[in-house]
């Protein structure tokens, strides 16, 4: 799965993570510092179970909310954990894609959620209008309206998620979904999720939700009966990255990075892979390949080749997606990524 460590050698178009020439290195060193020397007292100390207040604050800020709707999470995968837990119980039927992030199906799974395709009316529905993962695909404005009304119509709770949303190479940012819901007043059925993992640093664990006022104190008095406080120090660290101004041009350097890592990419698979179709992602780490040949079968050879990828079925809520495969380009550099491809092309 991803994130699990390849075998030395081997090109690794499955890990979905950043590769470490793309990390703020020199910035969050000073950045630590920083942190310890402005606030010390407080960043290493036990937190409230919302996080540092000064990162809810900037959060806040950035989506038009209250700082007390901002939970700063170790990670958004345990904040989504923590929502799951809220809002999924045993046979509660949630909407979801039908290829979409194995975790997350995962974590819906072990909560017994019944699962449904987005076509069916469900109480609780998971989505990635941006930059999805697997997929790599953004939903335009009206498909975006389109689920806002849906959501409204049915009274179906939206947890959108969008680690990947600052990680745009090129079109112009849209609204989410949950802004849209707000701005029709039905922010009750608004949460969202999102991470510093894919566009700073995934070692810091600095995830968030933004969530309706109804489930502030429930996720609260949750959080500190799982984990007490998440790292204060790490969100004090980010803070002081995001209060410098360091964001904007970090990520100007790393989704040029990514972006040259798609090119190559895309341009391997259109000389290497004959009958293979590919989505072609604005942003993120991930696109989604179709291959004429069955993944889990080239995968197996693939191994012995030197080459790793995600076959599609991991991701298939419902079956499926046996020809399909995730291709990463974020660990990889372009010229590795060039060479993964022609030898996956010469096994296809
Ligand atoms: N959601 C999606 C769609 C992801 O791809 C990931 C990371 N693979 C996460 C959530 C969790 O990221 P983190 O816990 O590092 O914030």
């Amino acid at each position: 799965m991803s994130g699990v460590v390849p075998a030395a050698g081997t090109i690794s178009l499955a890990r979905g993570v950043p590769s470490p020439d793309l990390l703020p290195l020199a910035e969050l060193e000073h950045c630590a510092a920083a942190a310890i020397r402005r606030d010390g007292r407080v960043a290493l100390n036990y937190g409230g179970p919302g996080g540092y207040g000064p990162l809810r604050e900037w959060l806040a800020e950035r989506h038009g909310v209250r700082p007390a709707q901002v939970l700063a999470t170790p990670g958004s995968m345990l904040g989504l954990n923590m929502l799951i837990a809220e809002l999924v119980e045993p046979g509660t039927p949630v909407g979801v894609d039908a290829t979409t992030y194995d975790r997350a199906l995962r974590s819906l799974r072990a909560a017994g959620a019944r699962l449904v395709p987005p076509s069916e009316p469900a109480r609780v529905r998971y989505v990635q209008p941006t930059f999805h993962n697997p997929s790599g695909e953004t939903l335009g404005f009206d498909a975006r309206v389109a689920l806002a009304e849906a959501a409204i119509r049915d009274g179906t709770v939206l947890i959108e998620d969008e680690p990947y949303g600052l990680l745009r190479f090129e079109g112009e940012p849209l609204p989410t979904v949950s802004e849209l819901l707000r701005e029709r007043g039905a922010g009750e059925l608004a949460v969202y999720s999102s991470s510093f993992s894919k566009s700073v640093a995934p070692g810091l664990r600095v995830g968030y939700l933004v969530v309706p006022e109804t489930l502030v104190a429930r996720l609260e008095a949750r959080i500190l009966a799982t984990y007490v406080s998440p790292p204060v120090l790490a969100q004090a660290q980010l803070h002081a990255f995001l209060d410098r101004g360091l964001l904007e041009p970090h990520l100007a350097r790393v989704t040029a990075g990514l972006r040259e890592r798609r090119d190559a990419l895309v341009e391997a698979l259109a000389e290497h892979v004959p009958g293979a179709t590919w989505t072609t992602p604005a942003g993120g780490y991930f696109l989604w390949a179709e291959l004429p040949v069955d993944a889990a079968a080239l995968l197996e050879r693939a191994r012995a080749e030197g080459v790793a990828f995600e076959p599609g079925a991991g991701f298939a809520a419902f079956g499926g997606a046996e020809r399909a495969a995730r291709l990463a380009f974020s660990w990889e550099s372009p010229g590795a990524l060039r060479e993964g491809v022609r030898r996956l092309g010469r096994l296809v």
